[in-house]
């Protein structure tokens, strides 16, 4: 299967499938499932079905990264990966970027619903007295 055709499944995928048969199913995240904590990954599929459905709205609120990575995934769907491998995935200053701000927004999801970076190490910080 080339990244072509899997950018096509997975919008078929995001477009077929009902918002409220995604939102109504349990997280399959292994990470969240032993942290109780949400990964940098989680909410997208989420997302990503919002947005084939114009909610984009919702879909932010699911994943920032939601809707900008399913209308990535549309354009390598029409035009193949040459666009985005040549514009992004080849220059490390923009994959860096792009890798720093999906962290960051990892940590303000994380801050945001009250679970700190800190909760999610296996280790107990100890308490400034
Ligand atoms: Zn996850």
């Amino acid at each position: 299967m080339t990244v072509r055709q899997l950018a096509v499944a997975a919008i078929a995928a995001a477009a077929l499938v009902p918002p409220a048969r995604v939102e109504g199913t349990p997280t399959i995240c292994l990470f969240q499932r032993v942290t109780g904590k949400p990964c940098p990954s989680c909410g997208l599929t989420r997302s990503w079905s919002a947005t084939a459905h114009g909610r984009l709205r919702t879909a932010l609120a699911h994943h920032p990264f939601g809707p900008p990575t399913f209308f990535a995934a549309v354009l390598i769907a029409l035009q193949g990966p040459t666009l985005i491998d040549r514009a992004v995935l080849r220059d490390p200053r923009i994959a860096t970027a792009l890798g720093s701000l999906w962290l960051v927004t990892w940590l303000s999801r994380l801050w945001r619903t009250g679970q700190g970076p800190a909760s999610v190490l296996p280790i107990r910080m100890p308490s400034a007295q």
